[in-house]
């Protein structure tokens, strides 16, 4: 198996890019913020141990989030190609991530890390609206669905993440920065780091990134 890496804050596009890849290559989008919510939404263990820290916007612990990924891991055929939305957010779930890896003759290609200003990022966080049965991302300004409150591809209800509102949203790019300077370096210095400016259009990021797939054939 091998993996592709997202890495970005909040709002940078991480979920688009990853929906984008599903869509023009074999990558399967493995989101760990997607599979919080659906364990919340379940109530299962996990959920119940997660949800506190989704409320206010910090991390899950590490044991956990691992936890979460190989039971998705253990899904596939051995063989899949994944592209990781939200995760690793630390080094300790690199270094978990590594080994896991290790045992399941698996590699990480690229981590591509998606660049934007918060002036950017907060308004696309604050109008950010996502389909309760699909997921498919919109946004009120540059993403609107064609009926205000309803999903373009099947209808269901659009609604608001909690934890997009403004003063939540500081805070995560806050925990986003700090957490993530080391994990940054750490891939850098493995040469599998790739810088990707993504304050602009989803066609030009994903236009970036295709690229870098392109030149390894991946
Ligand atoms: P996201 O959908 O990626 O923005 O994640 C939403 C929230 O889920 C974060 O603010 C964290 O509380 C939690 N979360 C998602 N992925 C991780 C991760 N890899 N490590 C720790 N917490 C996570």
């Amino acid at each position: 198996m091998h993996a592709i890496i997202l890495l970005g804050g909040p709002g940078s596009g991480k979920g688009t890019a990853a929906d984008m890849l599903r869509k023009e290559t074999e990558y399967i989008h493995v989101s760990t913020g997607d599979m919080l919510r659906a364990a919340i939404k379940e109530g299962t263990p996990v959920g119940r141990e997660a949800e506190k820290f989704l409320t206010e916007g910090e991390l899950v612990p590490d044991d956990v989030i691992i936890r979460i990924v190989e039971d998705r891991l253990d899904e596939g055929t051995g063989h899949d190609a994944y592209t990781f939305d939200g995760f690793p957010r630390t080094l300790g779930q690199a270094e978990l991530l590594d080994r896991s890896f290790e045992g399941r003759n698996g590699s990480i290609r690229h981590v591509f890390c998606l660049k934007a200003p918060p002036e950017i990022l907060i308004p696309r966080l604050t109008g950010r609206r996502i389909c309760r049965s699909c997921g498919t991302n919109y946004h009120v300004v540059n993403i609107p669905p064609q009926v205000e409150g309803v999903c373009d591809n099947c209808g269901g209800e659009l609604y608001q993440r909690s934890d997009d509102e403004e003063s939540t949203i500081r805070h995560r790019l806050e925990v986003y920065e700090d957490q993530t300077r080391d994990l940054i370096s750490y891939y850098d210095k493995r040469g599998v780091l790739a810088p990707v400016e993504a304050g602009k259009a989803p066609q030009d990021t994903m236009g970036e990134i295709l690229e870098v797939l392109q030149k390894d054939g991946a």
